[in-house]
């Protein structure tokens, strides 16, 4: 039910997992032993005292980033766009003619840096869709310290 807020978080560089299809008592047992908050909309789930444990009541992915990022005080950081969105894993840079053929022409035409993600191998570039990310992130600052 996260999915969006959780590739959100992932822009902005946090460490999120995603688990599909996890028992309550996994998710929680995660939380504790990696340190990890959990972030939820089951509210069967908020009635567990825990610090672990935060309930989001909005279906509405940007006002979730909202509230955890006044909850968690989260700061804007430089570890933008340094985690893939797919995965979680973080990026690494990759020299240019390496991803020759592996992405579309005019995008290897167009650009110069170039990142791929170890575990999944998607290719990453600064394009337009980024461009519109920015934009939307520079909205998601604001709110932050
Ligand atoms: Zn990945």
């Amino acid at each position: 039910m996260l999915g969006t807020l959780a590739r959100y978080l992932r822009i902005l560089g946090y460490d999120t997992l995603y688990p599909e299809e996890s028992r309550d008592a996994e998710l929680l047992f995660l939380a504790y032993t990696q340190g990890r908050v959990l972030l939820t909309r089951d509210t069967r789930m908020g009635t567990r005292i825990s610090p672990n444990i935060f309930v989001l009541k909005s279906a509405v992915p940007e006002e979730q980033l909202k509230r955890v990022v006044e909850k968690f005080k989260l700061k804007r950081g430089e570890n933008l766009f340094t985690r893939c969105l797919e995965c979680n894993t973080s990026l690494v840079k990759v020299v240019k003619k390496e991803v020759k053929g592996k992405v579309p022409p005019y995008v290897f035409k167009s650009h110069n840096k170039f990142a791929k993600c170890p575990k999944c191998k998607k290719y990453y570039w600064t394009g337009t869709h980024m461009k519109r990310m920015k934009e939307r992130v520079k909205r998601w600052e604001e709110w932050m310290g």
